[in-house]
């Protein structure tokens, strides 16, 4: 299942556990396979995990862009949400869900990701946008379990403090929505076996 990516590379992510399912997951994104990923842990205030294009001179080229998935490890997120101290189900979740939005913008010349990242900051409808489609492209790539078992762990967890609830309900898809997503992905697979054609 690891096929090891030859262009991923992990930048003060110290836990071997962490370094295993996201190459794991990765694996399961072809699409990704020839691309340089990189995965940070660093400390950040305002969210646990997230997905960018590396700006430097490749950014300017959709085909050579450079992508980086970071987690955080600043004390006022991981006192809620401790990354390596997760069950791995919801890991992998979460990764599959940022590996969604890398391949989201894949799909996006330079000025749309500009524009996305104005509309992503500036217009509420935009971020939901982006989420679901991002739970989207997880789910079609056989994710469905995982992303649930994120959204439940982190609709669950008690802890969370007041205002990173509020955005999960304000930006991101309920469980009910989710639940829609992986139900018509799981018919759309089993469309074949349905109209099975006589010889
Ligand atoms: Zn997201």
């Amino acid at each position: 299942m690891t096929t090891p990516n030859d262009n991923l590379y992990f930048q003060n992510v110290q836990s071997p556990l962490i370094r295993e399912w996201f190459a794991e997951t990765l694996a399961r994104y072809p699409e990704l396979h020839n691309r340089p990923i990189y995965l940070r842990k660093l400390s950040m205030k305002r969210s646990t995990m997230r997905a960018q294009p590396i700006i430097n001179w490749s950014f300017f080229r959709r085909a050579t862009r450079h992508y980086r998935v970071d987690f955080s490890d600043h004390l006022d997120v991981t006192k809620h949400v401790i990354v390596q101290d997760l069950p791995k189900e919801v890991v992998v979740g979460w990764f599959a869900h940022e590996l969604g939005h890398i391949i989201d913008y894949l799909n996006r010349p330079v000025l749309g990701m500009i524009s996305f990242g104005l509309g992503y900051a500036l217009w509420s409808r935009y971020m939901r946008k982006a989420e679901r489609i991002a739970d989207t492209i997880a789910v079609e790539h056989g994710f469905g379990d995982e992303v649930r078992a994120t959204k439940a762990y982190l609709l669950q967890h008690a802890t969370l403090p007041f205002n990173y609830k509020r955005r999960l309900n304000k930006y991101y898809l309920s469980a009910d929505e989710l639940e829609g997503l992986i139900l018509a992905w799981e018919q759309e697979q089993n469309i074949p076996e349905v109209v099975d054609i006589e010889e």
